[in-house]
């Protein structure tokens, strides 16, 4: 595939915080393609289709999706994959024959990170998750995990975005189940790995934890947490003091981008020199906000 200088983009609300930008330069870099990652702000329906308009017109070549439009774009694609079909969310567009197609790279970009996280951390027989959150990146882990055999309990502090969940996915092999996100209710779990889908603890508000307060974290439990700036949120740094193994959601970041940018290009960039992207970009973002 050729092209004079691709356009690339992330639409959202809010994406200034993002770290596409960094990643997708480095890809075109390595690749020595021309070309660009803009942000495209869209706090409503009307900037979410203006982009989408340009893509059709050829103006953008690809598309990141996030918060709050990961779901509602369903109904301005063409086609979907059948991996968004059954997640029901889509963080990535890309066009074929001026055809717009709506793929979920989250999935893939997960998973291979937990498994990278629990092959370095031999886990018991029992495979028990707990998800915390319900969004979109809550349902691509979710799926993920079930598709690599686990039992997968989502916490949601309104438990009907929980249920959601439990009935569109109950075709999947493992079934569900879906809780309130409180105190009494995560008592009584013993998941042997824990993620972090909700963005609490998240820039520019790390200060908090979706754990709550006075709650012994599971004893036996990996941590994993979507979030990556900061590197070391209150979660896991709680997760860490109890010497619990513990991972944050850069690498999943540097894969569904990887994924992402494949779809666009037809080119795999090299994995490693995204990861050292990141790292950089995150170590700027710590000494400007000194
Ligand atoms: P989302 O669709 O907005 O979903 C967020 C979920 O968290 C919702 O269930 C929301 O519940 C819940 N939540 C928000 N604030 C909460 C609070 N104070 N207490 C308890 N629950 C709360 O967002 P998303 O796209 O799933 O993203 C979630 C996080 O994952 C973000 O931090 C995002 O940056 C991160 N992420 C990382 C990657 C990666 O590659 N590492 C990829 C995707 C997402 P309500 O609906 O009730 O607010």
């Amino acid at each position: 595939m050729t092209n004079p200088k691709w356009t690339f983009g992330l639409i959202g609300h809010p994406v200034e915080h993002s770290f596409s930008p960094y990643l997708h330069a480095t890809a075109l870099e390595a690749c020595a393609f021309v070309g660009e990652y803009q942000l495209f702000p869209a706090p409503d329906e009307q900037s979410l289709q203006t982009q989408l308009n340009q893509m059709r017109e050829g103006r953008i070549h690809g598309l990141n999706i996030t918060i709050p439009w990961k779901e509602s774009i369903l109904n301005y694609l063409d086609q979907v994959s059948d991996t968004v079909k059954e997640v029901g969310a889509v963080n990535t567009v890309y066009s074929r024959e001026g055809q717009l197609i709506g793929e979920n790279t989250d999935v893939p970009g997960f998973k291979e990170d937990i498994l990278t996280f629990l092959s370095s951390h031999p886990a018991s027989q029992t495979k028990q998750a707990l998800v915390l959150g319900a969004g979109g990146a809550a349902r691509a882990a979710a799926f993920a995990l079930c598709q690599l055999g686990w039992r997968v309990t989502i916490a949601a502090r309104r438990i009907s975005q929980a249920q959601k969940i439990q009935v569109d996915f109950k075709a999947l092999k493992q079934p569900l189940q879906a809780i309130e996100l409180s105190a009494s209710s995560l008592a009584v779990q013993l998941p042997n790995l824990l993620v972090n889908a909700t963005p609490v603890g998240m820039a520019p508000i790390c200060d908090e934890s979706p754990w709550p307060e006075g709650l012994p974290l599971p004893r036996n439990a990996m941590v994993y947490d979507l979030i990556y700036n900061p590197p070391m949120t209150p979660l896991l740094s709680t997760a860490h003091v109890l010497g619990l193994p513990t991972k944050n959601g850069a690498g999943m970041l540097v894969s569904q981008a990887a994924a992402s940018f494949t779809l666009w290009t037809g080119r795999m960039p090299p994995k490693d020199k995204l990861v050292s992207a990141m790292s950089d970009a995150l170590k700027e973002y710590q000494r400007r906000k000194k």
